[in-house]
């Protein structure tokens, strides 16, 4: 299957945010080391909560956020205090353990839309130390009717700063009205396309809004054409990543008894104890509690 449509899933923490996530996908659970996209909004803010997560752990992952309108505040467990707007990047390492909250300040008005996205860890580098940076000069890419903002790795020559674990790319593409261009691709990696406008075709095909094309490893481009508004995606991709990863909740581990004892800690510093994942300071409110494991062992699972 190369075109996968989103499923529409509350997020957690808020009956009020309903998110678009294409990945994982039963038939397709990473691509490269991105085993995670959301996609949500826009919502307009204006006299609600908006996006209200409370503090919540991750082990095993980067997470990226990237908006498209409106800015999200995120405090973590390091003391990290961030906004984040259109054109920025914030990407926090989980490594072996942190925790975060993820808030619309009050009083915000307008448009909020966005992407939240997960980059697993290579087993070799799962235990890091978590870290978070915030990018708000990242390098941009421009040809005939086309600009590409790179969150991650390189497009053409445009490295991004960003910190990443196993080789991978990230970036905002923008088309004129009109525009049909070869986007550059890395041979070695397989990559995604998510459509973020409409009228948008990918290599002759149109790819609905909010779905995401997949293209397998071995070619050097990819062909985009723009509808009279212009057009925008944003492409993911990676080295086909070949380890098995056991993802549940916000933990991508390896095993099931990994799993149990990073819920069992989390649930622990909800009571109060200090644990790996810390405290979110300065946030007003409780820590989200780990829902109920399954009944069953759960089991790590291959990419496809
Ligand atoms: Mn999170």
């Amino acid at each position: 299957m190369s075109v996968l449509a989103p499923r529409e899933v509350p997020l957690g923490g808020t009956r009020q945010l309903l998110v678009r996530r294409t990945l994982p996908h039963r038939d397709l659970r990473t691509v490269g080391a991105w085993c995670f996209l959301d996609d949500y909004g826009p919502v307009d803010v204006t006299g609600t909560a908006g996006m209200q997560v409370p503090p919540h752990p991750h082990t095993g992952l980067q997470t990226v956020t990237w908006l498209l309108d409106g800015e999200v505040r995120h405090q973590d467990s390091l003391g990290s205090d961030a906004l984040v707007r259109p054109g920025e990047l914030n990407l926090m390492t989980a490594g072996r353990g942190i925790s975060h909250a993820e808030t619309t300040q009050v009083g915000a008005t307008g448009a909020l839309r966005g992407l939240q996205l997960w980059v697993a860890l290579p087993a070799r580098h799962r235990d890091t130390a978590p870290d978070f940076a915030h990018h708000g000069d990242l390098p941009r890419t421009e040809g005939e009717g086309l600009s590409v903002t790179v969150l991650l790795g390189s497009v053409a020559g445009a490295m991004s700063p960003a910190r990443t674990f196993t080789p991978i790319v990230g970036a905002e593409v923008v088309l004129a009205p009109g525009a049909h261009v070869g986007l550059p691709l890395e041979r070695g990696f397989e990559h995604a396309l998510l459509a973020l406008s409409d009228d948008l075709v990918v290599d002759g095909s149109r790819l609905e809004r909010a779905s995401l094309q997949h293209l397998s490893p071995g070619r050097s481009r990819v062909l985009l054409t723009a509808g009279p508004n212009g057009g925008r995606a944003f492409l993911l991709g990676g080295e086909p990543f070949d380890e098995e990863l056991l993802m549940w909740w916000n933990f991508v581990a390896r095993s099931h008894d990994e799993v149990v004892q990073s819920r069992e800690e989390w649930m622990a510093a909800v009571d109060g104890a200090s644990t790996r994942f810390g405290q979110v300071s300065g946030y007003d409110g409780g820590a989200l509690p780990a829902p109920a494991l399954p009944s069953s062992r759960l089991r790590p699972r291959r990419s496809r």
